[in-house]
């Protein structure tokens, strides 16, 4: 017991070792304020060490930490750990404990051991006399250091020593918010949550925009929306999400007295991307970001991707453009986007054969003829706020949940 708390995690961050030393020291500063976020939104106490090559996390509740450390970007794995004394022969008396309870007769295990600015005994040192420990402690076991069935893991470092036999995978990336902000076309669909996503894990700040089609949206677009935003929340926790409603209606309507059908799905991106850009000059979002990909729907060829993208300045991120549906619904499932029964999301303003292959110069023609650039800031007066947080909607009368008019 160190610090009155009962039990310990470990937790290894990957690619920080890349960065010099004052950007890794701001993504260490980043990431363990998003760990102590996670842990104090959940009611979790905590004490929080750290140094160059691990984060330790004492709490009286170590099994709590474990499903919040695993959705914490930049986070690679997480063992909870028990201390000893840097030397040999505490860290084989703990390597004896933990073969114990896990190392049973007939398996094969091996010692993977680290010495760092300990003296007095190398690496192979502390790994032979701790597998002799281990061999004397469980009869019937045997040392295969190749393909073990089982691994125990021991540090010696100054800070102290360490052993842990479980390693749980975390979500890796870069910590949340390291890498600016930018603003997410989300839908009620399966592409533009992973997308979300995708940028989340690399670290960008994500702030959300649904477009609101009003009457031309299948009743439960709105419900499935809500739903995936959410699920993004629950991989920043305690962290708060904020999206941007835009109901959008007029423009749809507009739409659809447009004399030519064919026309509508790739003004309506474009509207979108007009709407986000808006947004992303008033609050500084760095680009946007959708979950377009290729050649998935008429508006994703690579042509209509062109005409689609030019009608802003912005640049937009497209995590999703070479990836094939299946491997996204995999990662949709991952993220716990997916849902098997999305019920009706379609949209009543799709035509029966939309362009796919739009010219810019007509698309402008027709934009210019229906006024859309002037029509696009009146409607961002009209939307509203959501937000969530640790995988839920936050409630509408708590404070800064929902808000309208956040121009
Ligand atoms: P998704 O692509 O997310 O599964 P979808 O298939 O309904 O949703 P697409 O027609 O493929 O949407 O649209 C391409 C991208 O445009 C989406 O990935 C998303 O980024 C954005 N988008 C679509 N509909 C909306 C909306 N109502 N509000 C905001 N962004 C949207
Ligand atoms: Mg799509």
């Amino acid at each position: 017991m160190e610090n009155g708390k009962s039990g310990v995690v470990m937790i290894r961050f990957g690619e920080l070792f890349l960065k010099s030393e004052p950007v890794r020291r701001q993504f260490m500063k980043v990431l363990i304020g998003n760990i102590r976020s996670a842990l104090s939104s959940h009611g979790i106490e905590s004490t929080i060490e750290d140094n160059r090559s691990r984060i330790l996390v004492w709490s009286d509740t170590p099994d709590l930490l474990l499903p919040l450390l695993n959705h914490i970007f930049g986070v690679v794995d997480i063992a909870p750990v028990l201390m000893a004394e840097p030397s040999v022969p505490a860290l084989s008396a703990v390597a004896s404990e933990l073969a114990k309870w896990r190392l049973k007769p007939g398996m094969s295990f091996a010692i993977r051991a680290r010495r760092e600015q300990v003296p007095g005994f190398t690496s192979q040192e502390l790994g032979a006399a701790a597998g002799g420990a281990v061999l004397d402690a469980v009869p019937g076991v045997r040392v295969d250091l190749t393909h073990p069935d089982y691994e125990i893991f021991l540090e010696a470092r100054k800070e102290g020593g360490i052993a842990y036999d479980v390693r749980i995978p975390g979500p890796g990336g870069l910590p949340y918010g390291t890498q600016g902000s930018a603003l997410s076309l989300l839908s009620a669909g399966i592409d533009s949550p992973v997308a979300s996503w995708m940028m989340m894990k690399r670290g960008v700040k994500v702030t959300f925009l649904y477009v609101d089609t009003g009457v031309y949206a299948g009743p439960d677009c709105y419900h499935n929306v809500l739903r995936n935003f959410a699920a993004l929340s629950s991989w920043v926790p305690g962290i708060r999400l904020d999206m941007h409603v835009v109901q959008a209606q007029p423009f749809y309507d507009l739409l659809m007295v447009e004399q030519e059908p064919r026309y509508r799905c790739v003004l309506c991106k474009r509207g979108m991307l007009l709407m986000g850009q808006a947004f992303a000059q008033q609050r500084k979002y760095a680009a946007l970001v959708t979950g377009d990909n290729l050649g998935q729907v008429a508006t994703q060829t690579l042509q209509n991707i062109v005409t689609i993208s030019s009608s802003v300045m912005v640049p937009i991120l497209r995590p999703l453009i070479g990836y094939d549906k299946e491997e996204i619904i995999s990662l949709a499932r991952k993220i716990g986007t997916f849902t098997n029964d999305p019920g009706d999301t379609s949209c009543g303003v799709v035509p029966s054969k939309p362009a796919t292959a739009a010219d810019q110069q007509v698309i402008e023609t027709v934009e210019t003829r229906l006024n859309i650039k002037d029509l696009i800031p009146s409607l961002l007066q009209s939307g509203y706020r959501v937000s969530a947080m640790n995988g839920k909607i936050v409630p509408e009368n708590e404070p800064g949940s929902k808000s309208k008019g956040w121009i």
